[in-house]
């Protein structure tokens, strides 16, 4: 990224209106960029376009017309620098959900006869798309131990185009080698994209450490009251340009309710997100003394494989974490309906802690045996923790724990 890519906060909102002003810390990005100046109307909240179209001004081409389908217009547009202010980027598009970012995405870098290189555990929905659809059209994947780069060059072919991981991989929570994915990425001329959903702008910015390309399910985090599904993409302006023109095409743009909604939400990532890290450490320390606990997968814990590195490479971890019990997916679930406390949901980000089987609900399109080469094993439960008092949290775990001792 060159200084203009990482400046951030100017963006054009809405027509005749430049917002150019740029602020110094995340939480205050997370509040003022994008809004519009002068504020339309003076509202201190940038108010809800909900018109589909807009006057015909003379736009010279297609994707210039004022349109919702087309993400330019005055609440998408806000939304949008708001993103791109939060991931240190030039620009940045939002999208109908997670998975709509990350198709646009790799149907705009990638074409019939490419190859792509991708982490080996990556969300299932992700991993789906991967060896389905973009077999069929076309495109080859191999998977990669996102930790071994020594691994890595002997995958590589003439027809390499990308290389994709997640900053911390669902649901078994491991960190990549993210400076070595770089590395790689520049030395043989990849396109470096990273699903940045679990660690959030919070706690790993990619473009500041030089990826090309930062997705988002904003349906987790960055929205954060699981009301809405929503996505993004984030990078230079050029990239941001070609991605929206293919998302005009595929049509995954986002309702302006939605957007005004995943605006709020993320005034408060940066609170949120700190809250959420602290529980979530809180949490793994308690679970990995207990003795029914059989192994808890939370990269701040000093027994997780990239522990030093996520510590080096990340702010805070994340809100996520994942475990298994003694006695498999029998007392998994047994654990899950004695608490009390904590929603037994698949998705993550929110107010409400969760709990969720990945081997029954997000990694249920995975074939068996892939789950279990990838250490996803049927007693697995992955927890996103909420914004509930920590201390309360695990009373519910231990005693959901306890009561199985008996049982
Ligand atoms: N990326 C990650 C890491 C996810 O966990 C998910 C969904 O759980 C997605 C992408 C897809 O997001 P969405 O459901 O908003 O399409």
């Amino acid at each position: 990224m060159d200084a203009a890519g990482r400046r951030g906060d100017a963006a054009v909102a809405g027509e005749g209106i430049v917002m150019a002003r740029t602020f110094k810390h995340l939480e205050t990005k997370a509040v003022h960029a994008g809004v519009p100046s002068p504020r339309p109307g003076g509202a201190v909240i940038m108010p809800i376009f909900q018109s589909a179209m807009f006057e015909f001004t003379g736009e010279g081409s297609y994707h210039d017309l004022k349109y919702l389908r087309l993400n330019n217009t005055p609440t998408q547009t806000a939304l949008h620098g708001k993103l791109a202010a939060l991931e240190s980027a030039e620009a940045a598009v939002a999208t109908s959900s997670g998975m709509a970012a990350i198709s646009t995405t790799l149907l705009t870098v990638l074409a019939p006869g490419d190859h792509l290189l991708a982490q080996d555990c990556l969300y299932g929905g992700t991993h789906d798309l991967l060896t389905t659809e973009l077999k069929h059209l076309g495109i080859a994947v191999d998977f990669i131990d996102a930790d071994d780069p020594s691994s890595w060059t002997r995958l590589l072919r003439a027809n390499t185009r990308a290389i994709y991981v997640e900053t911390i991989s669902n649901p078994l929570m491991r960190v990549p080698d993210l400076e070595g994915i770089v590395t790689f990425a520049t030395s043989h001329g990849l396109v470096s994209l990273i699903d940045n959903t679990f660690a959030t702008p919070v706690n790993f910015r990619p473009l500041e450490r030089g990826f090309d390309l930062v997705l988002h399910s904003c349906t987790k985090y960055l929205n954060g009251h699981s009301d809405i599904v929503a996505g993004a993409v984030v990078g230079s302006k050029a990239w941001i340009e070609r991605i929206t023109h293919r998302l005009n095409h595929l049509g995954g743009s986002l309702d302006p309710h939605a957007c005004f909604l995943l605006d709020r939400g993320l005034k408060t990532l940066v609170l949120r997100v700190r809250h959420q890290c602290a529980g979530a450490l809180a949490i793994s320390r308690g679970l990995e003394a207990h003795p029914r606990v059989e192994k808890v997968n939370y990269p701040g814990l000093p027994s997780h494989p990239q522990h030093a590195r996520a510590r080096s490479l990340l702010e805070g971890v994340s809100g996520m974490l994942s475990f298994e019990l003694r006695g498999g997916a029998a007392a998994a679930d047994a654990f899950m309906r004695r608490t009390t406390l904590p929603i037994v949901a698949p998705s993550l980000g929110g107010a409400e802690t969760l709990l969720t089987r990945p081997a029954v609900t997000s990694h249920a399109g995975m074939a068996p045996a892939d789950r279990l080469r990838t250490g996803i094993t049927d007693g697995l439960i992955r927890m996103s923790v909420g914004l509930e008092a920590c201390d309360e949290i695990l009373d519910d775990l231990f005693q959901a724990l306890d009561a199985g001792r008996d049982a």
